[in-house]
């Protein structure tokens, strides 16, 4: 919580620092603004405010949330500008001695082995994208999902993705570094690779920050589910009770009854589908900005091979995080590390874009077969 509000307040600073707003940090993380008459106008406070990220307020502060309508109110301030940004991060880049046990603790190879060729220095270029996410059901919650790859290998890079933005954002305006000949860079992933790259790889990111809002939803939903079947599960109890009285009784008492029970039955039925509208769940999402880091990085050359088959592939490792990248999954560009090698072109998949099919159990490689099995071609998805 204190790390996304505190990395928020970062953000606002440096946004309104940008829009020529005057700003002071206070605590506890907050900020103090001066702002321009056309600013303060578009962010609908005074030109003297004071702001708070956190749980606990400054003094006369107003509250500023992921969950408020401060990100729409930033967007406006923000218009089309700032959705792109590319900085260039001239970190000093130190000797990667020990590349081999770098590469044992991050790589993990279900069905080949590797060895790892040489280090050189070397620049990328990293893309992070965030993207706004808002979850309505019974309540409503915003928030931010980062993704992001390294466009030489398109490795998932959700690990340095908090440390690329921040340094980003601290770097930019003092930006006078020699930037590197665009020959040195990765290229440009097309729009077709790079949209079906976020398709897939997008999901994994939803269902992981929205995971908590859902386990509240859940638990609302079960209280709630729990309260009806009680209520009426008495109903039908007393109901049952009556008629048994009356069963020696006049015969149109126990049609009543007996109409009473179905009526009960109805009503359940449709206070339960009441419950699941109200906790119907709709997810928008919506791209806000992509974030182009440019960095030298130490590239290790990697040799995988596979039965017979052999396959040089390259990992980068990032001097600010201290990390080496993951392998990508060559299909679904999930977060978690373990990956296998396919068979026919030594493509790196996790398990999960190795899974048996569905209809006739064959294991095969999504990334070579992504659209249906080749077996039986069953269709994917
Ligand atoms: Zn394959
Ligand atoms: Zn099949």
């Amino acid at each position: 919580m204190s790390q996304s509000s505190s990395s928020f307040r970062d953000f606002a600073a440096h946004l309104l620092n940008y829009e020529g707003v005057l700003i002071e940090r206070i605590e506890p993380e907050g900020l103090e603004l001066l702002a321009p008459v056309p600013v303060a106008q578009v962010l609908q406070i005074p030109e003297l405010a004071r702001l708070g990220f956190g749980m606990e307020l400054p003094a006369h502060a107003e509250r500023v949330g992921l969950e408020s309508d401060w990100l729409e109110r930033f967007g406006h301030l923000l218009g089309a500008r700032g959705q792109t940004a590319r900085v260039t991060l001239p970190v000093a880049l130190p000797q990667l001695t020990n590349a081999g046990r770098v590469v044992e603790h991050t790589i993990n190879l279900q069905n080949a082995v590797y060895r790892v060729i040489g280090v050189t220095p070397a620049w990328t270029r990293y893309l992070v994208m965030l993207f706004r996410v808002t979850a309505f059901s019974d309540e409503k919650r915003d928030g931010i999902v980062k993704l992001g790859f390294n466009l030489s290998n398109g490795s998932a890079i959700d690990a340095i993705a908090d440390e690329l933005l921040s340094h980003a954002i601290e770097t930019e305006g003092v930006n006078d570094a020699s930037p590197p000949l665009p020959a040195q860079l990765p290229s440009d992933w097309t729009q077709t690779q790079l949209k079906s790259r976020v398709a897939r790889a997008l999901p994994e990111r939803i269902d992981a920050h929205l995971a908590p809002f859902l386990k509240g939803m859940q638990r609302r939903l079960d209280r709630d589910l729990r309260r009806i079947h009680d209520y009426f599960n008495d109903l039908r109890t007393e109901s049952l009770l009556r008629l048994r009285k009356q069963l020696a009784a006049a015969e149109t008492e126990t049609t009543r009854e007996h109409l009473r029970l179905e009526a009960i039955a109805r009503e359940y039925a449709a206070k339960v589908a009441d419950l699941q509208q109200k906790y119907a769940l709709r997810v928008d999402v919506v791209w806000s900005q992509t974030l182009e880091v440019v960095m030298p990085v130490q590239r290790v050359e990697i040799l995988i091979k596979r039965r017979k088959g052999e396959r040089k592939i390259t990992l980068d490792w990032n001097p600010l995080a201290r990390k080496l990248d993951i392998p990508p999954c060559e299909y679904s560009y999930t977060q978690s590390p373990v990956r296998m090698v396919c068979d026919d072109r030594l493509h790196l998949i996790s398990p999960a874009a190795h899974a048996p099919c569905a209809s006739c159990a064959k294991a095969y490689c999504r990334a070579c077969h992504p659209l249906q099995c080749p077996k039986c071609h069953r269709k994917e998805g």
